[in-house]
């Protein structure tokens, strides 16, 4: 990080990369220019307010990085003011430093206890106002810097643990998706006494796609079958890859004829299209099983269900579905 002397705040540059904005409200006009002209020769930029109805409006039109406050003004006071913007989560952590002739601990104390950073006294050295201005908006810039760090590590660690579910090639769940999903589904089932069921999809002959048109042909197959299959499905099945050509449909509220009817559907999707891109395009069939939870079995034993059917299906001629009885 730059360092930055007392005097250097304007150096610090906002998250956007622009310098530093100050918003100053005060009632008197020859103060204001005054104020504005020495914040400008440090290089903020600077907004300014006549009283604190306008600084609150201007507060949450431009997003501050920091609020000077007359205390005594018309309409509205800068206590009046600080109280608005600290209850408003937009403006909340904007820092405020107040600027009063009043010098009494009481008026001090109160603006304080509202949530104001600093306090100065009027009529006050610049080079006072300047400092204590250059420490909170380092304050409020390095605090800015953090939550966007905050943020960003949040949202990568909530990829990362995403994309650790999800099979890279084809974007579906994969197998350690497809554990949490299974779970999710089978104690709603369960709670409410309603069916589930699973298929579990195999393309026939696979090897060949690989063997005639390449890998990447054979992953570009996958993608599109992958794609097929989710078209298929209501939003509410769940699709997983669950091997290299295998693919899982989990089918909550969806009994064995259901299930089988659901395989039929994508079977026929299959059939009524070629794979495959630009010359190499090819047909795929698909065998499927189909199995519905039965009372007090696991979903593992469900899907072992669905497997020997696969295997039924596989070995009485492919293209085919059955049902696990
Ligand atoms: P069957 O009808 O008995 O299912 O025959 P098959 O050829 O589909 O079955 P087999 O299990 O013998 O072969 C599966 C093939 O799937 C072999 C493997 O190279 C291919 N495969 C698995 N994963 C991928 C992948 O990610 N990309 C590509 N291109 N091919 C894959
Ligand atoms: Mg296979
Ligand atoms: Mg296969």
């Amino acid at each position: 990080m730059k360092t930055e002397t007392l005097k250097g705040g304007a150096d610090a540059t906002r998250a956007d990369g622009g310098a530093p904005i100050i918003l100053v409200a005060d009632d008197e006009p020859v103060n204001l220019a005054l104020i504005r002209r020495r914040l400008e020769w440090e290089h903020y930029r600077v907004e300014t307010a006549e009283d604190g109805g306008q600084a609150v409006e201007a507060a949450r039109r431009v997003l501050p990085d920091l609020v000077i406050l007359d205390v005594m003004m018309p309409v509205m006071d800068g206590l009046q003011a600080c109280r608005l913007l600290k209850a408003d989560p937009a403006t909340r952590d904007i820092p405020v430093i107040f600027l009063s002739a009043l010098d009494d601990t009481d008026t001090k104390v109160r603006g304080l206890s509202l949530g104001a950073n600093d306090y100065v006294s009027k009529p006050f050295r610049v080079e006072e106002l300047l400092a204590r201005v250059s420490v909170a908006i380092r304050l409020k810039l390095e605090r800015d810097r953090l939550r966007q760090r905050a943020e960003e590590l949040r949202r990568s660690a909530e990829a990362a643990s995403e994309m650790s579910m999800t099979d890279a090639l084809t974007g579906l769940l994969n197998r350690y998706g497809l554990h949490r999903a299974l779970q999710r589904e089978l104690s709603e089932a369960r709670r409410y006494d309603r069916p589930l069921s699973c298929l579990l999809i195999d393309i026939d002959f696979f090897k060949s796609v690989n063997d005639t048109y390449g890998h990447a042909a054979g992953d570009t197959a996958l993608q599109q079958a992958a794609r097929v299959i989710t078209e298929s499905v209501r939003g509410s099945d769940v699709v997983c890859r669950y091997g290299g050509e295998e693919f899982l449909v989990l089918a909550p509220e969806t009994g064995l004829e259901g299930a089988r009817a659901l395989a039929d559907k994508i079977r026929q999707s299959f059939a009524a299209r070629l794979f495959g891109e630009g010359a190499h395009v090819f047909p795929l069939t698909l065998s499927a099983g189909a199995a519905q939870l039965a009372t007090d079995e696991s979903g593992n034993d469900m899907i072992a269900r669905a497997d020997e059917a696969l295997y039924h299906a596989k070995q009485t001629g492919r293209d085919r579905v059955e049902a696990a009885g």
